[in-house]
């Protein structure tokens, strides 16, 4: 007899929450045509340390657009790359981890070439990613979801992991990759790899207006009603 194992409660949760996000802050979707190259999107992560998005955007296109190719980024000197990433909250730190990054890619694969990657399952692509110097699994699911590979990947912030936590769906202290492990199995399966994107671009702007650091503002918050601290906060008044 083959026992039936019901969903877990915590993937409706993730479906409401998705709605509720949509109604207040409406879509927020990546056209395709503004997804980028995978090798893009890896040195966009490894200079991004603690810096607003569109500097290391910004930074990223200024490198390509100078040097060309990233094989000839790979080549350039760490102190000439700091001048270039001046833009970055730490500037040396983002250039020597570039440039030992890029290396250890044109080490392996004799050149900055990830296609690679695509005939890779996305698992086994993330695990190669990430004995990279300086890729972590917000890197590593970054490259798979949000660049033209278009695989189904959550990326997670410090925004979704603090959202994630508080709305009790993971541990309290789950760092990234333990949130990851934890939010991947019960991603709604009907999900594709633009929903989870969307759903990693919602929960930023939650945490960029009730979910914040330092306080949450959970009078009006779209995720209240499914979520442990905001339910509680109501409670206590
Ligand atoms: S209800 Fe409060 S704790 Fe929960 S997600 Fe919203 S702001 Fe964060």
């Amino acid at each position: 007899m083959q026992l039936l194992l019901s969903p877990d409660p915590r993937t409706e949760i993730l479906r409401r929450l998705q709605a509720a996000l949509i109604a207040s802050f409406g879509r927020i979707t990546r056209p395709a045509d503004k997804r980028r190259s995978p090798e893009w999107v890896l040195v966009h992560g490894v200079i991004g340390a603690q810096t607003k998005t569109a500097a290391s955007n910004a930074s990223s296109d200024d490198l390509l657009a100078e040097f060309g190719s990233w094989d000839a980024v790979a080549d350039v000197p760490p102190d000439q790359l700091e001048e270039r990433l001046h833009r970055q909250t730490f500037p040396a730190v983002a250039a020597a981890r570039l440039s030992q990054c890029l290396q250890a890619v044109k080490a392996e694969r004799g050149s900055v070439d990830l296609r690679h990657l695509s005939n890779l399952p996305t698992d086994e692509a993330m695990a190669w990613l990430e004995q990279l110097p300086g890729v972590a699994r917000k890197n590593s699911a970054g490259v798979m979801n949000a660049s033209t590979l278009n695989r189904k990947a959550m990326v997670i912030d410090g925004h979704h992991r603090r959202i994630m936590q508080r709305m009790g769906i993971v541990a309290p202290k789950a760092d990234t990759a333990r949130t990851y492990d934890a939010l991947m199995p019960i991603v709604p399966p009907e999900w594709s790899a633009e929903n989870m994107d969307e759903h990693h671009l919602l929960l930023k702007k939650l945490g960029q207006t009730h979910c914040r650091p330092r306080k949450a503002l959970c009078d009006g918050c779209p995720a209240q009603a499914d979520c442990v601290t905001g339910t509680s906060a109501a409670r206590a008044r």
